[in-house]
């Protein structure tokens, strides 16, 4: 136990909530399959970051994650990794279900980034990825989401307008990611966001992170998500 207290000091980590699942040193304590592991090492991740370290076995155990950590360390593996391990354990992939995994990030670059890296991990599986955001064509996004997918990656405006025409449903989405939090708010995009998890079952996993964590971020995430474990790497900022 003094050994975890260290380790995480040494990484900079704060946690709380109860249940805490030790910090990993290796991508290989995760229990990844060769195929996740061979993609990650192609990548040219030698070893997780400070904030992959604690989130993976927290997110990888099922348990809810609010996630702090600054721009650029790697939090987008940290819940894409993941995800691919959660769809993976479906019984079956069915396409036309609508998605398991649902990620709402505040813009179209952010969404488009997330999109590449999701894409890039389920290679080796039999996942579809969808991104769909404004600027682009609603019409084909509406043909893309009814053709259906495992992982679609979302603004949060973009999506409720095709959750309204009806292009895609969730009645299997168990994954959400709400990413960049704080920004989102920023953006005026609280209502949509509730909008959205509204619309997913209770029981699903609901993982939010965000570079800082504003009061009223903090607030959302305790009424969205179910016994968090709060993980902070570095200065939080408010
Ligand atoms: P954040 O979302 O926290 O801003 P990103 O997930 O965008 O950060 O990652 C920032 C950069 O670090 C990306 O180029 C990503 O490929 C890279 N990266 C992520 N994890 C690792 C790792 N374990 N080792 C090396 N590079 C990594
Ligand atoms: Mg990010």
């Amino acid at each position: 136990e003094q050994d975890v207290a260290d380790y995480r000091r040494i990484l900079a980590i704060r946690v709380s909530g109860f249940d805490v699942p030790k910090p990993i040193k290796l991508f290989e304590d995760c229990g990844f399959g060769a195929p996740l592991m061979s993609t990650i090492s192609k990548q040219g991740y030698e070893k997780p970051t400070p904030i992959q370290c604690q989130a993976l076995p927290i997110v990888l155990s099922g348990r809810d994650i609010i996630g702090i950590a600054k721009t650029g360390s790697g939090k987008t593996a940290a819940f894409v990794l993941p995800m691919i391990v959660h769809i993976m354990d479906q019984p079956e992939l069915k396409k036309e279900e609508g998605p398991i995994g649902v990620i709402c990030a505040p813009t179209r670059e952010l969404a488009h980034q997330i999109y590449l890296e999701a894409k890039k991990f389920s290679k080796p599986y039999n996942i579809k990825v969808s991104a769909v955001y404004g600027g682009a064509s609603k019409h084909e996004q509406f043909k893309e989401l009814k053709a259906g997918c495992e992982i679609v990656v979302a603004t949060p405006g973009r999506l409720i307008d095709l959750l309204k025409m009806k292009a895609v449903k969730m009645l299997r989405a168990t994954y959400l990611v709400l990413d960049e939090a704080d920004r989102m708010f920023d953006l005026g995009f609280e209502p949509q966001v509730r909008s959205i998890v509204g619309q997913i079952r209770p029981d699903r996993q609901t993982l939010l992170f965000s570079a800082t964590m504003p009061y009223k971020v903090e607030r959302l995430a305790r009424e969205i998500l179910t016994d968090p474990i709060r993980v902070a790497v570095g200065e939080v900022g408010m």
